[in-house]
């Protein structure tokens, strides 16, 4: 799993759950612009209809602010915002629990809701569509179910794969969205914007030189900022400009295209031990030592649009531009049947 600065997954030493920097309404969030326009739609006309909004998934690599835009739809309804994960709903009982609890139109987020349990999902269907719930009470032959009213919710789901995602549950959902890396300029703008509420001083090179190397991902770019200041402190200068910048970044072991280590290695594995591939992945993760969904869900996404590598139907393939990446030229490739010499 990805650990250094770059990784993309949430940390409790990241602080999101507790400081301010992270955006509360709609008009504080960053980029993404389609997705907010049509989402700012969304929320008015059910907000003028006094009902909550349709069932909402939001699709995209950790780290793009799909938590944050769930807490800006309950906060921008005005109504109670409850999260859980899918791996954490173990049994009918515990959806139970939590819907049960739910005031009228309140959301109820689910992270990673591709992980929930399939017995999960039977449950859940009818409590979406219909706003009920059906439990089985007791076991075997005295067993009886239930059915009880639940009130109208927003369920908002978040997933890193899409295509784990199972068709009925996909289809339930009336709004559904998808977040892309974000581009320099608007990571420079979070930067700016977390500047401001940490009062630290940055100047527009420094800004750009942590938005251009943050993976295209605001968790990293705010978390970047937080590192790159503290080596300002600590060297004694007063304002993050493009030299401290680099000097913190290229400490951490982050280069100028902003890959890391782990990148690195994943690329030098198809580079150097597959002749530049096709590799399937399951041998990457054995190879790598690294999990398989860690390796599509993490590592793989920013690397695909960067055109650093390429998915086919064999396997993995690294890109002229992946071995641009990595400081080395692409090897002749071995020709077995070489046309006879005339
Ligand atoms: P995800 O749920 O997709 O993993 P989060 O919603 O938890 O991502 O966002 C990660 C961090 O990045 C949060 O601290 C959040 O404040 C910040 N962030 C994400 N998107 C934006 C944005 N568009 N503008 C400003 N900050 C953002």
């Amino acid at each position: 799993m990805k650990e250094g600065i770059l990784s993309p997954d949430h940390r409790e030493s990241d602080g999101e759950n507790f400081s301010e920097t992270r955006p509360q309404y709609l008009r504080d969030f960053i980029g993404q612009f389609k997705l907010k326009s049509n989402l700012d739609v969304f929320i008015r006309a059910a907000k003028s209809r006094s009902q909550a909004i349709d069932h909402t998934i939001f699709y995209g690599p950790p780290g793009l602010g799909k938590t944050t835009l769930a807490q800006i739809i309950a906060r921008e309804m005005g109504v109670g915002f409850k999260a859980t994960s899918g791996p954490m709903i173990a049994k009918a009982g515990d959806l139970a629990a939590l819907l049960t609890n739910l005031q009228a139109n309140d959301v109820l987020f689910i992270d990673e809701i591709h992980r929930l349990n399939p017995l999960i999902e039977e449950v859940l269907y009818p409590a979406m569509e219909d706003f009920k719930l059906d439990l089985i009470i007791g076991e075997g032959p005295a067993a009886r179910s239930i059915r009880i009213d639940l009130p109208r919710f927003t369920l908002v789901g978040a997933t890193t794969r899409s295509g784990l995602l199972t068709s009925p549950l996909r289809d339930r959902f009336g709004i559904q969205m998808r977040l892309d890396f974000y581009d320099y300029q608007d990571l420079e703008t979070i930067i700016n914007r977390n500047a401001l509420i940490l009062s630290a001083e940055i100047s527009h090179e420094g800004a750009w030189e942590i938005a251009r190397r943050s993976r295209g991902t605001p968790r990293i770019a705010c978390r970047m900022l937080r590192r790159v200041w503290d080596f300002a402190v600590i060297k004694g200068v007063g304002k993050i400009d493009k030299d401290i910048a680099d000097h913190a970044l290229t400490s951490l072991e982050v280069d100028n295209l902003g890959l890391d280590m782990m990148d690195r290695r994943y690329l030098r594995c198809i580079a150097d031990f597959y002749n530049g591939g096709p590799v399937g992945v399951e041998t990457l993760s054995a190879v790598l030592s690294e999990q398989r969904d860690a390796i599509e869900e993490v590592i793989e996404p920013f690397l695909l649009q960067q055109g650093l590598v390429q998915r086919t139907s064999r396997g993995r393939v690294i890109t002229d531009q992946g071995y641009k990446s990595l400081g080395i030229t692409r090897p002749e490739p071995i020709r077995d049947n070489a046309a006879p010499f005339v």
